[in-house]
């Protein structure tokens, strides 16, 4: 009798894992990918799709990607557009019916107030963002209020550790919340400061700190400047005390280059999102690099 039963009992554990197996998380970009780590641990499996290195708005819809998203129970991507070019085609191919709508499918623009959002489209001349601005992670406010949405969504989706994410939110959330008070008393110096940008990637950052956008590199989001745009650029960047030009680390930097060598004003690499340098190695990284660099611009 001893064996039958054992048998039973290891097939009634076999047949039991499917419920207890890891949420299989993917997250379109690194800071995502980040936070539901924090929120997760060991809770989950995460693949990321991107890199701090690539221009999001702009990704293959490769094979391994549709492999990644074939298996995913939960879909953790910026929305308000961002990913419209690659991230549906990547669901429909995949077949996966659990991260389409519902439960499996999160956006972190769906869980804030986006800002620029524009009054009418005119997508003739190029608005990449018709549901505006989509780079919210650089506003450590709202990535808290997206980890309150995304804690929840995690115990909604895998109920057998809701004290483990609950756990895991309060403790974030006491770091995230003592860092983002230390971060704004060493930005102080930034406050007022004026910045022309390549892409409008730092709205959020410049409107938390206080800090002015005097002018961008594309007139408009995704439309490569004209020369006569240059030259205005290159005298109001001159006229302005400007503090920096700055771009994302997968910018070519080029055209912020060129604009420093016509003005003095230093051109700047920020990482925008985690991995985007040495120091970005996690959100909380992502932050101490971004001011760090900014500040030592100022100086
Ligand atoms: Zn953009």
């Amino acid at each position: 009798m001893k064996k039958p039963l054992l048998f039973a009992f290891l097939l009634a554990v076999a047949q039991s894992t499917p419920a207890h197996a890891k949420i299989a998380v993917f997250a379109c970009e690194p800071e995502w990918g980040a936070l539901v780590q924090e929120l997760a641990g060991d809770k989950v499996t995460i693949d990321v799709a991107t890199s701090a290195l690539q221009d999001v708005h702009q990704i293959e819809a490769k094979p391994s990607l549709i492999a990644k998203m074939r298996r995913a129970d939960l879909v953790v991507c910026t929305g308000a557009d961002l990913e419209v070019g690659w991230l549906p085609q990547l669901i429909r191919q995949s077949g996966n019916g659990r991260v389409g709508t519902g439960l499996g499918s999160f956006r972190a623009a769906d869980q804030v107030v986006t800002l620029d959002k524009p009054q009418q489209l005119d997508r003739a001349s190029g608005d990449l963002h018709p549901q505006g601005n989509p780079h919210l992670q650089m506003d450590p406010r709202r990535v808290l209020t997206v980890a309150n949405a995304l804690a929840a969504r995690l115990i909604k989706l895998d109920p057998a550790n809701a004290t483990v994410y609950r756990q895991r939110m309060v403790d974030f959330n006491g770091r995230w919340s003592a860092a983002i008070k230390r971060w704004e008393a060493k930005a102080v110096p930034l406050k007022g400061r004026k910045v022309v940008v390549q892409h409008i990637s730092w709205v959020y950052l410049f409107t938390w700190l206080g800090m002015e956008q005097i002018g961008a590199l594309e007139p408009r989001p995704g439309v490569p400047p004209t020369s006569a745009h240059l030259s205005s650029l290159v005298d109001v960047t001159k006229s302005s005390n400007t503090l920096a030009i700055v771009r994302a680390a997968y910018q070519d930097p080029k055209a912020s280059l060129w604009l420093s060598g016509r003005t003095g004003v230093p051109a700047v690499a920020l990482p925008l999102s985690v991995g985007g340098d040495a120091q970005a190695k996690d959100l909380f990284g992502l932050f101490d690099s971004t001011i760090d660099k900014l500040l030592a611009a100022a100086k």
